[in-house]
């Protein structure tokens, strides 16, 4: 179809079958990004942004690299090391596996959704073996499983465990604590890396004290920056484990990375203006309090998942535990095709929601409710879908909605109001 100088079809409005007037492509206002990454980016972060770029190998550059590193580790929970790559999160992944391991290692992965699948595909193609752990992708990781393959691997031939501690594709959580317990159980060596590039920085999660040995995580989900930086927290095991590591590597070495830290220049040109927006997002994480910001997620997915049963719709995630508290993804009614929703939404409401991924394509939608995002915001976004599904005729019981407005606003509790 032929577009117009700013993008828009140019089509009349027309009468939808309700009568309403609809007009396609609503395009005033501000789009609704509730894909879960990238998330919305605060204004502030877009300002800290566009200032103008600094000389990388300056004083006041060395000044700022040495600041967000320790903030992020504040972020990470950890006190041991943390570097950061102009990357997406894929580079990441890469980044723990070939820092800490040498050619065909074994590694046990953990199959409870899309990421992890495509994080188990690298490193096959990085030619490691992975050993895979099936899953039905509606459940985290299982401790039980996790115990009983290290302790039937007497001679330790597996190096390191790979997780994904929030399956983004499914919106479930796995228990990091339980299953570095279940770890140190069976006296295993391997490794424990942990991609959480959709939790960090909204959910709980503690490097240091959950012993995870390589946090993989990015910068464009609860960080709220744009796509483009990527980052590894680094135990002191992963960093004994890196000597003797023989992947070959360069753009991912962490040693040069690690020097970095020390001095605040980079091995190559850092990605300057991310940065500076990550100072200003770190910024903003530190005024809410990091305990407020999980809170706040924990309060937004609960109203979500409110919503979601009284439409009668169901969730992914079947474990009440493993609720995610950044994305919620939604079956559509079988016989209903979750990406013509979605295709519904994003016409007439300038709404985007995410897909769904692999096995799950065209029957989930996914709600992100992480990074920049208020009550408003995630009412606006339930009030789109239950619109939506009324104009696509996806059955669901109408007024759903309404769960989140109560559960947000609970009859005669005006906390704000002077006592
Ligand atoms: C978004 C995401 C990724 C993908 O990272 P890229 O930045 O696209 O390379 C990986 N893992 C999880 C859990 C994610 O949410």
């Amino acid at each position: 179809m032929q577009k117009d100088k700013i993008g828009c079809e140019p089509q009349a409005c027309r009468v939808c079958a309700r009568g309403n007037i609809v007009t396609p492509m609503n395009r005033t206002g501000r789009h609704f990004l509730q894909i879960p990454g990238p998330t919305n980016i605060p204004d502030r972060v877009l300002r800290a942004i566009g200032q103008p770029i600094i000389d990388h190998r300056g004083a006041e550059f060395a000044k700022l690299a040495k600041e967000v590193l320790e903030g992020l580790s504040s972020i990470f929970q950890t006190n041991s090391s943390v570097v950061m790559y102009p990357s997406s999160g894929t580079g990441a992944w890469e980044a723990a596996l070939v820092n800490t391991l040498s050619p065909g290692d074994r590694v046990l992965l953990f199959e409870t959704g899309y990421f992890s699948l495509l994080w188990g595909q690298l490193a096959q193609k990085m030619g490691f073996q992975v050993e895979s752990v099936p899953g039905n992708w509606r459940a985290g990781a299982s401790a039980g499983e996790l115990e009983s393959r290290l302790s039937a691997d007497k001679s330790q031939v597996l190096k390191a465990v790979l997780v994904v501690h929030n399956e983004t594709s499914t919106g479930v959580t796995s228990e990091i604590a339980e299953l570095r317990r279940a770890m140190n159980r069976c006296g295993h060596r391997a490794l424990l890396m942990v991609d959480a590039i959709s939790s960090l920085g909204s959910m709980e999660y503690r490097h240091d004290e959950w012993e995870v040995d390589v946090t993989i995580a990015a910068s464009q989900k609860g960080l709220m920056i744009p796509p483009g930086l990527s980052f590894n927290a680094i135990s002191q095991k992963a960093l004994l484990a890196n000597k003797m590591a023989k992947m070959p590597r360069c753009y991912w070495d962490w040693q040069g990375m690690l020097k970095s830290c020390e001095t605040g220049f980079y091995p190559y040109t850092p990605a300057t203006n991310l940065i500076y927006g990550l100072r200003e997002a770190l910024q903003m994480i530190r005024e809410e309090g990091l305990e407020n910001v999980f809170r706040r997620h924990e309060r937004h997915a609960r109203a979500v998942r409110a919503t979601v049963w009284e439409w009668g719709l169901e969730i992914v995630c079947s474990v009440p535990q493993e609720y995610s508290s950044t994305v919620t993804a939604v079956f559509t009614p079988k016989g209903h095709d979750a990406d013509r929703l979605r295709a519904t939404i994003l016409e007439h409401f300038d709404l985007s929601l995410g897909s769904g991924l692999g096995k799950l394509a065209n029957k989930v939608f996914r709600i992100g409710h992480l990074g920049h995002f208020n009550d408003l915001m995630l009412t606006g976004t339930l009030t789109g879908i239950e619109m939506g599904m009324r104009l696509a005729s996806v059955p669901h019981k109408e007024g759903g909605v309404m769960a989140a407005l109560y559960r947000l606003a609970p009859a005669g509790k005006n906390l704000a109001a002077p006592s």
